[in-house]
């Protein structure tokens, strides 16, 4: 199996497929590439082929830890020019609109606090 196949199956990004994968100083950086071709703004969600691609750019996301190595997903994103909305960069399934975490990344933030023990006595 190539690291890439691995990393597409350890790490089940929604609409993501793994491109390459990288050991810097930082961490794991994966980098990813959309699957879909459609055009949907990152700021109000429309879709379609009169969103003109402005520029591009790389954004990087954190990921949850691959064990004791931080991990940052990486991808290519278009900038589109929306009618409504100026320029944005595209949507991504994995993070929400001008997050520079993920989903999975912020979900477990916020859950995290909710297993945490409320009152002192509680703590062993
Ligand atoms: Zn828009």
């Amino acid at each position: 199996m190539r690291v890439c196949s691995a990393f597409n199956r350890l790490l089940a990004l929604p609409g993501a497929s793994v491109i390459d994968v990288a050991f810097a100083s930082v961490g794991v950086i994966v980098t990813v590439r959309l699957r879909r071709r459609r055009r949907v703004c990152g700021a109000c969600g429309q879709t379609g082929d009169h969103l003109q691609i402005h520029d591009r750019r790389v954004k990087r996301w954190r990921h949850l830890d691959l064990g004791a190595a931080r991990c940052h997903i990486e991808c290519e994103l278009r900038l589109l020019r929306c009618p409504d909305c100026g320029v944005h960069a595209e949507a991504v399934p994995w993070a929400r609109p001008g997050a520079h975490h993920t989903r999975d990344f912020e979900d477990l933030v916020a859950w995290l606090p909710s297993r945490w023990p409320r009152t002192r006595s509680a703590v062993c």
